[in-house]
């Protein structure tokens, strides 16, 4: 990164910058060496300038949302971090349909939905991501996910961004609808592109007794709490469902619930989830899945694949 690329960024309007801020501080998993550049959006224009001064510097870049399904090496990141703050918090309220900024956190999307009555995003209401990380990752647990209620999504096209000059950025900002964002298990089409989130649109069902959606929310929670580990730092399933197959049914069986590499454990409460019991490190918490990995496809012939995204 040369001094030039340094000028540019801190000329940037409306925005925050931290060096070597820890990632840990800003991960679930309490894990993460120093982001070279962490850096606060307060708006779309920053955000546009930010990542159009990246790319012209060959800077790498992420954007963390609430760094819920994270896993970030201890040596750090050597780019910049972006975390949309500001207008990314915002939701509006028409009709039957939330539009909710990509840093807004799902359970609070989802207790604005119970106020004005609104059925369908009650399962989001314990997953604590972000607008911008659910629907990059098709969030989803028990009956919903996020391609049920995400009626369209607006992003900073990369490629466009990239191809512009500066003072067309604006025209790099496009909208896909829901047919459009290639929406599978834990996938969307954010994940081929690169794009950025910048808000979503939640399509809704208006019910007239809103009881049943708080009820509903409280007991999904509540089986939540029972089943997982919420009161250890984690990134919650670390593992995807393999097809046909539970993740933590087969870690289980295969005598794997509780092993651990340092501070890096398998729960003893649900063995889907890798915690970490104070002090783990990154290279331990990937010890403990690699040997996860190995082991389960030894005994079984399953192959696991990380739901954590791994920032290496
Ligand atoms: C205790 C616990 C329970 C969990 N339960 C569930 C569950 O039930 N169901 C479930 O699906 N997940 C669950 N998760 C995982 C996690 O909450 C989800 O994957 C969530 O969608 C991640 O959102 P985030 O904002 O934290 O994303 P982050 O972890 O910050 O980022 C995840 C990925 O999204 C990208 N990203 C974030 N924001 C944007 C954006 N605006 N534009 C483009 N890319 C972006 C990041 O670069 C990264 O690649 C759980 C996690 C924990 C810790």
């Amino acid at each position: 990164m040369n001094i030039l690329f340094k000028d540019n960024l801190f000329n940037i309007d409306d925005i925050d910058i931290k060096e070597n801020e820890p990632m840990k501080d800003h991960t679930t998993f309490r894990i993460g060496g120093p982001a070279r550049y962490f850096v606060t959006v307060y708006n779309t224009g920053s955000l546009l300038k930010v990542l159009k001064t990246c790319i012209e510097h060959g800077v790498k870049y992420m954007v963390v949302g609430n760094g819920s399904n994270l896993l970030v090496s201890c040596r750090g990141y050597d780019g910049v971090v972006i975390k949309p703050e500001g207008e990314f918090q915002n939701i509006s309220v028409d009709g039957d349909r939330l539009t909710a900024g990509s840093g807004v956190l799902l359970p609070r999307l989802a207790k604005t939905a119970l106020e004005y009555s609104l059925k369908g995003l009650e399962f989001a209401s314990g997953i604590p991501g972000s607008v911008g990380g659910g629907i990059l990752m098709n969030a989803g647990a028990y009956d919903g996910e996020i391609r049920c209620v995400c009626a369209k999504s607006r992003y900073v096209d990369v490629n466009r961004l990239a191809s512009m000059d500066y003072d067309r950025i604006n025209e790099a900002v496009c909208e896909r609808e829901n047919k459009d964002l290639m929406f599978d298990y834990r996938m969307s089409i954010f994940q081929k592109t690169g794009d950025i989130i910048l808000d979503g649109t939640f399509h809704l069902e208006k019910v007239e007794d809103k009881s049943i959606i708080e009820e509903k929310m409280k007991d999904l929670n509540e089986r939540r709490r029972l089943k997982q580990p919420l009161e250890y730092p984690s990134a919650g399933s670390t593992f995807k469902r393999p097809r046909g197959h539970y993740a933590a049914k087969l870690i289980e069986e295969c005598g794997l619930k509780g092993y651990s590499c340092g501070d890096a454990q398998v729960s003893e409460k649900h063995s889907g989830f890798v915690i970490n019991r104070g002090n783990a490190s990154f290279d331990d918490v990937v010890k403990v899945i690699e040997h996860v990995k190995d082991v389960v496809y030894n005994m079984t012939g399953v192959i696991l694949e990380p739901e954590v995204k791994i920032i290496w």
